[in-house]
């Protein structure tokens, strides 16, 4: 099955190819970092990160010596920010070890800080054209729906026989002779029939077969797609109960003094390590938001006035962060990081989590 469905995918993509920033170069540093920002967020949302993060650090160089400041402020927005903090250890760790040139084996590049197996396979198929697999959600979904495959993807017995028809996709690809594959024309540049391969299972996932109504119609090997056959596309993938939504609750404090505000950096070590936020503590399910941040704070309750709420979401958890705002020149500490009195123009330049930038937003603006 691999041989003749991986003409069929590489013919179609010639075509479908959408152009994206990252596939007008074979760059391994803009691949990766573009591979990294791409984890859980839409293409769209990508493409005005990607280009400002090359215009700001556009080598491994640069990434290696930037401020973590900066590189955290050119994440912002983009959450899951310890990615940010290893794409610039990585960054490090080839300079120090490989005399700053981007390893092409993909062990190698395996054993970067934050690279899984399914970036190392990208990079080192879209960079080196090496017949290395990729298994993301799109790709999951295709090739369980191509053979119809029970079981959740993600366990391990289904999870290993997926990575090994994605192996086998991929080196049927590089197998194939050079006349058999037309490229995607100009601007697109691939490294060769791996890249297009792996980009192109990629892109079916992401614009024909699709979570919800796929286009079977449209599709390049739907003569080979078994869950086409058995008419029950959207069955497969067969996922696992999600988990259990968990109620979170926080009280913030907006302190301000003079035009400055407070503003508390989070500890390297701790979740969003390195970003600044408003002074914030977690309550429990049953305390008092207000008593329990006055107490925190050493002032009285009657010295804190509610503003309101914002929510947000991270994976599993649903954040509730009652606002407070606060005049004063005392100083608290926080445990873990720092505190400082900012202006207004330091909010901006500072790297902001994405609940405390809009914070400023709602509340900062006048
Ligand atoms: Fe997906 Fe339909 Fe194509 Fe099968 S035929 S791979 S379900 S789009």
């Amino acid at each position: 099955m691999p041989g003749s469905i991986a003409p069929r995918l590489l013919d179609w993509f010639a075509g479908a190819a959408r152009d994206l920033p990252w596939r007008r170069t074979t760059d391994p540093y803009a691949i990766w970092v573009s591979e990294v920002m791409l984890q859980q967020t839409q293409v769209r949302t990508v493409i005005g990160y990607w280009e400002r993060w090359m215009a700001e650090l556009p080598d491994l160089q640069s990434l290696a010596n930037a401020p973590t400041d900066s590189v955290l402020k050119l994440w912002e927005g983009l959450g899951y920010y310890s990615r940010a903090r290893n794409l610039q250890r990585a960054a490090r760790q080839i300079v120090a070890e490989h005399q700053g040139v981007f390893p092409r084996d993909p062990d190698l590049i395996l054993a970067l800080p934050g690279i899984g197996r399914y970036t190392a396979g990208a990079i080192a198929s879209s960079a080196f054209n090496l017949p290395t697999p990729i298994l993301d959600g799109n790709v999951m979904r295709v090739l369980t729906r191509l053979g119809a495959i029970p079981g959740d993807p993600r366990q391990r017995e289904t999870n290993a026989r997926l990575w090994k028809e994605a192996l086998e996709l991929v080196v049927a690809a590089a197998a194939l002779a050079p006349a058999r594959i037309p490229p995607p024309g100009p601007p697109i540049r691939l490294a060769g029939p791996c890249s297009q391969l792996n980009q192109a299972l990629m892109e079916l996932g992401a614009t024909v077969c699709k979570p919800s109504n796929p286009d079977c119609a449209n599709c390049p090997v739907s003569s080979s797609c078994q869950a086409f056959a058995l008419g029950s596309p959207e069955h497969f993938p067969q996922k696992a109960a999600r988990p259990v939504v968990t109620p979170r609750i926080l009280a913030t404090v907006i302190w301000s003094h003079r035009r400055r505000w407070l503003l508390h950096r989070r500890s390297d070590d701790s979740v969003n390590g390195g970003f600044w936020e408003f002074p914030n503590i977690e309550c429990g399910p049953v305390a008092d938001p207000l008593s329990s941040l006055a107490r925190w704070l050493g002032v009285g309750s009657d010295r804190l006035e509610p503003l309101g709420q914002i929510r947000h979401s991270i994976t599993r958890y649903r954040f509730v962060q009652h606002l407070y705002c606060l005049t004063g020149d005392e100083v608290i500490t926080p445990p873990g990081g720092e505190v400082r009195w900012v202006t207004r123009s330091e909010l901006d330049s500072l790297p902001l989590t994405g609940a405390h930038r809009r914070l400023v937003a709602r509340y900062l603006t006048s």
